[in-house]
């Protein structure tokens, strides 16, 4: 029988993984690469690359391939914005991805403070490029709107799944929602749209051309397909792991469906490489 495919993981170098540790300590501020256990941490730290994570570490969510913690949203820190914009400037950053857990139980769900976030690394560092990678903040258009007029980069949220499966791996959020997030950014803002599909829990690869149609029709122009790969044995099982053929194969397709820039590989992430996608 063949063996499933297991990418192989390089362990961060511990000299640079220091230097990032150690500035984000000093600024008290979260990573994905560190909450979600990222297996590029060697190669994005190398690259003095991270993506920041505001609003605390646990989300008021809980998505079954997701390592972030759950729970109570946690005292929203006035002092996130400037020590974002101080440690960017310290690592010398040129491209930065700033996410956040989901935060339900804020009014806003967390738009104001991303903005803050945003003019605060843009008044520190003008010459840099943000990309914000946003929750759906329920579809709620002043929230979309905040985030919009704070005039990023490149802006994206993650679908992560088919839709067959969106309500058992993403149970609080929304398939139908997600989509229309995405459009109401390529309608209203100026920034590159971007979106996010994980392989490996069960889908098709019928119901991932059909996702992807689906992002490209509501004006998603970038695209990253990666494997899923478990936290833990708690999350979400791996029901298949892809060759690197198919992630090959896949990102030939998604470019002659239509979209401008595709990552795609095994190890491949949201924010994998974000300063090279669509450059
Ligand atoms: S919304 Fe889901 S994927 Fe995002 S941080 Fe929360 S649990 Fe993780």
């Amino acid at each position: 029988m063949m063996q499933p495919f297991k990418p192989k993981v390089k362990a961060p170098n511990p000299k640079e993984l220091q230097v990032i540790q150690k500035i984000l300590a000093k600024y008290r501020l979260t990573t994905v690469c560190e909450a979600a256990a990222c297996p590029n941490r060697a190669e994005c730290y190398a690259r003095q690359s991270a993506t920041f994570m505001i609003l605390g570490n646990t989300c008021t969510r809980s998505c079954s391939f997701c390592n972030v913690k759950s729970g109570r949203g946690e005292r929203v820190d006035s002092d996130e914005p400037s020590n974002l914009a101080n440690a960017i400037a310290a690592l010398n950053l040129a491209y930065v991805v700033v996410t956040s857990v989901d935060r339900d139980d804020l009014d806003d769900y967390g738009a104001a403070h991303f903005a803050a976030c945003v003019r605060a690394i843009q008044q520190r560092v003008p010459e840099i490029k943000i990309e914000l990678l946003t929750p759906d903040f329920r579809l709620h258009k002043p929230s979309l709107d905040t985030i919009i007029a704070s005039d990023v980069h490149k802006l994206a949220h993650n679908q992560e799944t088919v839709r067959r499966l969106s309500k058992s791996v993403r149970p609080q959020s929304d398939y139908e929602r997600s989509l229309k997030v995405l459009e109401y950014y390529a309608k209203y803002s100026h920034a590159k749209i971007k979106s996010s599909l994980m392989v490996g829990l069960g889908e098709s690869v019928a119901e991932l051309r059909e996702s992807m149609r689906e992002l490209l029709d509501v004006g998603v122009r970038e695209l990253t397909i990666g494997q899923y790969l478990q936290p833990t044995p708690k999350h979400h099982c791996v029901e298949k792991y892809y060759e690197s053929a198919f992630f090959e194969d896949i990102k030939e397709e998604a470019f002659a469906m239509g979209f401008e820039a595709v990552a795609s590989g095994a190890l491949v992430r949201s924010s994998y490489f974000a300063e090279e996608l669509g450059r």
